[in-house]
């Protein structure tokens, strides 16, 4: 049984309608019948059918009260899928939490696609993966390397939390109705041991802002707001490279530096000023 209803633009409603494209990312998630699985914006069910096939108790999120009310009609004999109404923007994911580790996936309405994202970033002690389709040019920021175009603030905050796997590039004709943009399918996989190890996290997020505001000044100038007194950093690392020079293990030593040298007080201010933000992640 299909679902007949009319996208909305405002919940970034893009239906995938590609079976072949629907295979693969279904292939590429590998839900187990025991995976304590989520799909956000579950939409018309082109994922959903094939989730429920594998994994009989996944959970579903959804905005759209349409759609619940339908989703819940047309899977009413599954008896242990649940849909659950609510906002991913807001939710609290240790709702869903039992025993294991949380597989989050789902075709992301774009609009909110970088702010859901930090969202879960805060949660990732609760999540074991996430499979999402992206704007492609999201996806080209969170895998990039440093040195490259894309490489940024949200490319640096996001691969300190996590590995970060490209998968599938999906074409605008994959959907209905067929967005703008190029889209990609990608893994996220939060570090249970990280590779690097800030001091401090907030103090690196501050650095990280800090230094892609001005992405083509060297750190002197990037860095002489936070700490006034340069001089010692100097001697340890190479002021006069650019921040997108700057590797992820980089931003971790230098901001590590910065903390050891009390140039950027740790006090309870700073920490509310600054929760891993969405604001200006456009960097
Ligand atoms: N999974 C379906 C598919 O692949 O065809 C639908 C994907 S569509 C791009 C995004 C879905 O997320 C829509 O069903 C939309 O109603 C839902 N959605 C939008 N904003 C949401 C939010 N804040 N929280 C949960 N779901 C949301």
């Amino acid at each position: 049984m299909s679902m007949h209803h009319k996208a909305r633009k405002r919940f970034g409603q893009n239906f995938l309608v590609d079976e072949t494209i629907i295979s693969q990312i279904i292939a590429a998630i590998g839900a187990r019948a025991d995976d304590h699985l989520i799909e956000i914006g579950p939409g018309t069910a082109a994922l959903t059918k094939h989730l429920l096939a594998q994994c009989p108790s996944l959970q579903a999120l959804e905005l759209d009260r349409d759609l619940i009310a339908k989703l819940r009609v047309r899977f009413a004999h599954c008896s242990e899928f649940v849909v659950h109404s609510g906002d991913a923007l807001k939710t609290d994911f240790k709702q869903f939490y039992r025993n294991k580790p949380l597989r989050l996936v789902g075709n992301l309405p774009y609009n909110i696609s970088t702010p859901l994202l930090f969202n879960l970033l805060r949660q990732r002690h609760l999540i074991g993966d996430m499979h999402f389709m992206l704007q492609r040019e999201v996806v080209d920021r969170l895998s990039a390397a440093a040195g490259s175009k894309s490489y940024g603030r949200l490319s640096v905050m996001v691969q300190y939390h996590c590995r970060v796997l490209p998968l599938i590039p999906v074409p605008p004709s994959a959907f209905r109705p067929a967005p703008r943009v190029q889209s990609a399918f990608v893994r996220l996989v939060p570090h249970t041991t990280a590779p690097v190890l800030a001091d401090c996290e907030v103090r690196l997020a501050k650095v990280v802002a800090e230094c892609f505001q001005h992405r083509r000044k060297t750190l002197r100038n990037c860095l002489r707001p936070l700490a006034p007194d340069l001089a010692g950093l100097g001697q340890k690392i190479d002021l006069a490279r650019r921040p997108e020079q700057l590797s992820v293990a980089d931003f971790v030593a230098l901001s590590n530096l910065l903390g050891s040298g009390e140039a950027l007080p740790n006090t309870p201010s700073d920490v509310q000023a600054l929760p891993l933000s969405e604001s200006s992640i456009n960097d």
